[in-house]
């Protein structure tokens, strides 16, 4: 089977005003159906720029993505847009929550924008809800939702698709620790339960030593990192 995610001789270099930040320029990286890995690395490595190659939010600069074994330069606009709602989901450390929508409409976003209508999107998005905690807020803005809550809405949210693979940004860098090792177990008990491949860049080392891999973005390169590194 084709790995959920993939990518070949990855470069990004960011030209701004005739001036070329070279980020990375040969990644090579795959990620099986159900795995957890986790991508650290100091701040400015790359991490972000990666992610977001990875998830089809920026232009690549050399190098291929491939989703479900799809080379997603090769596909039309609209054929990538749909590949990446339908395997895909994302989580960053802002929720980018839509705040005059509802929780509940909010969750059932995805699926609207994927094709399925509001009789059918409406009780999936409230299961998610219920699976997250938050059956007693789903017509809570977000505005009047805690920051767990929040988080947990946009994890919600990611996963109420039922992607391949959810890419994730410091998913709970704005939680306290509590709230962030509660939504990372949340995380992780759906990775079992559906399936999902999780994709995390996180500065939090006990985060990382908990998923199937550890990766290092260092100097430009993927390095492997052996558990007793991590
Ligand atoms: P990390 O997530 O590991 O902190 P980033 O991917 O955010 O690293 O950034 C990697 C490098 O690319 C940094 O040197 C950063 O300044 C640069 N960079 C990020 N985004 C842009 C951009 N839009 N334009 C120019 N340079 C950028």
């Amino acid at each position: 089977m084709s790995p959920v995610l993939a990518c070949r001789g990855l470069g990004k270099t960011y030209v701004e005003g005739g001036l070329n930040t070279p980020v990375f320029d040969a990644i090579d990286f795959e990620v099986a159906r159900g795995e957890t890995v986790a991508i650290v690395g100091a701040s400015g490595a790359g991490k972000s720029t990666l992610l977001h190659l990875l998830g089809g939010l920026d232009a690549v600069s050399a190098g291929e993505v491939f989703v479900q074994g799809e080379k997603m330069s090769a596909l039309s606009d609209a054929d990538r847009g749909r590949l990446r709602n339908r395997a895909l989901g994302f989580v960053y450390q802002f929720h980018h929550l839509l705040p005059e929508f509802t929780a509940l409409e909010n969750v059932m976003m995805p699926l609207l924008i994927g094709g399925a209508g509001v009789a059918d999107a409406r009780p999936r998005a409230a299961e998610l809800l219920g699976r997250v905690g938050l059956a007693q807020r789903t017509h809570h803005k977000p505005g009047e939702l805690s920051g767990g809550e929040r988080q947990r809405c946009a994890v919600a949210r990611a996963l109420v698709t039922r992607p391949a693979c959810v890419l994730g940004d410091e998913p709970t860098g704005n939680l306290d620790e509590k709230t962030a090792a509660q939504v990372y177990a949340l995380m992780l008990e759906l990775n079992r339960e559906i399936g999902t491949s999780f994709v995390l860049v996180t500065h939090d080392r006990r985060l990382a030593r908990t998923m199937d891999r550890a990766l290092e973005l260092a100097n430009g390169k993927l390095r492997v990192l052996a558990p007793e590194q991590v």
